[in-house]
């Protein structure tokens, strides 16, 4: 009851945030770019710079990394040791900010003053094979594959034409086994990827799905509504650490989806302030 109280009243100040920056919706409409977003600080006040510090530098986060990791270790093996279905254990995971880590992206953002994720940027920058593997994800999917275990690659991109022709050759790079077509499924106009789970799922028993983003696990996490994608975790949370292993990822996912009604929001100051509403939710007021 306390908690629906307190969720209710933080939506009220979220919403009054929001319409408080109605006339900063303008404003950003006609300021230039480089005013709106980092009023000559050099890039100083960039709302990016604690969750992008955080991923290029924080033992913590290689440390939450090898952690989902060593869990999904341990669960497969489980799952290898009890095994009754006659269907061929599989596993099912995501690949950005999954298995492979966008670090030089990021920064680049970072470096060139902008403060929200950037499609044409990383359209760019993506066939680059820039990124670097999530720590502890070779070593784990080489161990699925000495098991006997397949492994099922599903994402989301879409850089045109040679969009998967990109993500089957990142797979080989960096040495991902069943880097083949059989195993990877490429979205390019979706983030749905609950086909390709039923389609792995009529062939195989598959004992976990990785993934950064809980859409990764069920598609019912694409909601554009906070309290509802935290409820909703509330009535999965067995699954959680069992059958769903989940990597950390503080710059973007459905999680900005639900705060902003966009995964991809415009960098404009009306969407600062949502964001700041978001940060402050449940902000001590001070007395
Ligand atoms: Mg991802």
């Amino acid at each position: 009851m306390q908690d629906r109280q307190s969720n209710a009243m933080n939506r009220r100040r979220l919403l009054a945030c929001f319409m408080a920056g109605g006339a900063g919706v303008l404003a950003a409409k006609t300021a230039p770019a480089e005013e709106a977003g980092d009023p000559g600080t050099g890039g100083l006040h960039n709302a990016l710079l604690w969750s992008v510090a955080w991923k290029q530098t924080a033992a913590e986060y290689f440390a939450l990394c090898h952690q989902a990791y060593n869990l999904a270790r341990l669960r497969l093996d489980l799952a290898l040791s009890g095994k009754h279905s006659r269907l061929p254990l599989a596993v099912v995971t995501d690949v950005d900010d999954t298995i492979l880590h966008a670090a030089s992206y990021w920064g680049h953002l970072v470096e060139q003053n902008m403060d929200f994720f950037d499609d044409e940027v990383w359209d760019h920058w993506l066939p680059h094979n820039l990124q670097t593997p999530v720590p502890g994800a070779l070593d784990f999917f080489n161990h699925c594959h000495e098991r006997g275990v397949e492994v099922f690659y599903v994402t989301s991109r879409d850089q045109g034409d040679r969009t998967y022709e990109y993500a089957l050759r990142q797979l080989e790079l960096f040495e991902f086994p069943f880097a083949d077509e059989s195993h990877l499924t490429v979205f390019r106009d979706t983030s749905d990827k609950s086909p390709a789970r039923r389609a792995i799922a009529e062939k195989h028993e598959i004992v976990l799905f990785i993934g950064d983003n809980l859409n990764d696990f069920k598609r019912d996490y694409y909601v554009d509504d906070i309290d509802r994608r935290r409820s909703l975790l509330e009535r999965d949370r067995d699954e959680i650490g069992s059958r769903f292993i989940l990597l950390p990822n503080p710059t973007d996912g459905h999680w900005v989806r639900a705060i902003f009604g966009d995964s991809e929001p415009q960098a404009t100051d009306a969407n600062r302030r949502i964001l700041k509403a978001a940060a402050s939710r449940s902000a001590w007021n001070g007395a």
